[in-house]
């Protein structure tokens, strides 16, 4: 395993490179994403169903299900992983330029033992438990010390990047703070500075008042299509009260989030017939734990549109639909 990261130098922002990644297999290669060719539950050949067991590298943590003694998630390293442990975080100069092995964890969220039985699909305390196996390990790694961010996502469909059909997630703890999340982390320290209030929480006070970007709400989090959506249906599922980290989540709030994540991803589904779409947990970075001005959100993003040559030289979006819009729709539609 040895993978590699270089800085660009006109943007400050590290590139990650890892070769193996290119030899991971994939359940794909049908074009579909699962509608019209249904899933087992159990594939003899799937790493991550029961059975299994001897083709994944370690199990890291498992938990199991509400009420039942046997495993629904489990925490193992990725087979094919971007960054590792191993490597040491020393930087080089190489050249003019800046170089450092690729280290960091790359691991997998294996969801449910069920192979066929989507995110979406499972009942909402078995959602509750992948929060709770999310906050688990993600405190494991930020206690541990030695990365300064831990980022926790989710990919459904190969348009979304994922190579394996059974449900999971991953968690990505590189050894560096990436750029946009600095960026976002100064602009919200001047907000403060300037208000002396958290720019979120400003954004959430003022999305509760206009309601017609609401999607979801209970007394925990409030979903909402935000004011500058980059896609269309993009969702942003923010925690009422005001918490830099995603460690810094209670217990009742875990709860709070399965239920409006699993209503959000119903809207999802039978809004646009089951979309492709990443979802990432955006938190701040170890040491910034407690700040005033920072605050912790899911951003779903489905992949309906690509971007191109405009986006690419701009670094701007063009999104075809609406905020407004995409939210009337996400509003009006059933959840069962
Ligand atoms: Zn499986």
């Amino acid at each position: 395993m040895s993978s590699e990261m270089r800085q660009n130098k006109l943007t400050g922002q590290w590139v990650i490179y890892a070769s193996e990644r290119g030899d991971r297999p994939t359940q794909f290669g049908d074009g579909e994403n699962g509608d019209g060719n249904v899933l087992p539950p159990v594939d003899p050949n799937c790493p991550f169903c029961p059975g299994n067991e001897d083709q994944l590298p370690e199990i890291i943590l498992e938990l199991p299900a509400h009420g039942v003694e046997k495993w629904q998630t489990r925490v193992v390293p990725n087979k094919y992983p971007m960054l590792t442990p191993a490597h040491d975080r020393e930087r080089e100069r190489r050249g003019m330029y800046v170089w450092m092995r690729g280290f960091g964890h790359h691991e997998v969220i294996i969801e449910h033992p069920r192979h066929d039985l989507d995110l979406a699909d499972m009942p909402v305390d078995a959602l509750e438990t992948v929060i709770e196996t999310y906050h688990r390990r993600y405190t494991q790694l930020i206690q541990q010390g030695s990365v300064p961010i831990v980022i926790l996502f989710r990919n459904h469909g190969d348009q979304a990047g994922t190579s394996i059909k059974h449900p999971h997630s991953q968690l990505v703890a590189p050894g560096i703070v990436p750029q946009h999340i600095r960026r976002r982390e100064d602009i919200a320290q001047q907000y403060y500075d300037t208000w002396g209030r958290g720019l979120m929480a400003d954004i959430l006070r003022h999305e509760l008042e206009m309601q017609k970007r609401l999607v979801t709400e209970n007394d925990t989090f409030v979903a909402f299509v935000p004011y500058a959506a980059e896609v269309p249906f993009e969702m942003w599922i923010v925690p009422r009260r005001q918490q830099a980290g995603f460690g810094e989540i209670a217990k009742s709030e875990r709860a709070g989030l399965a239920k409006v994540l699993d209503d959000c991803l119903l809207r999802l589904r039978n809004a646009l017939n089951n979309p492709d779409y990443n979802y990432v947990i955006h938190t701040s970075a170890r040491y910034k734990a407690g700040e005033p001005h920072l605050h912790w959100y899911v951003q779903v993003r489905p992949r309906l549109v690509t971007p191109a040559g405009f986006e690419i030289g701009s670094g701007m979006l063009v999104n075809p639909s609406l905020p407004e819009d995409d939210a009337a729709t996400l509003r009006g539609i059933a959840t069962d």
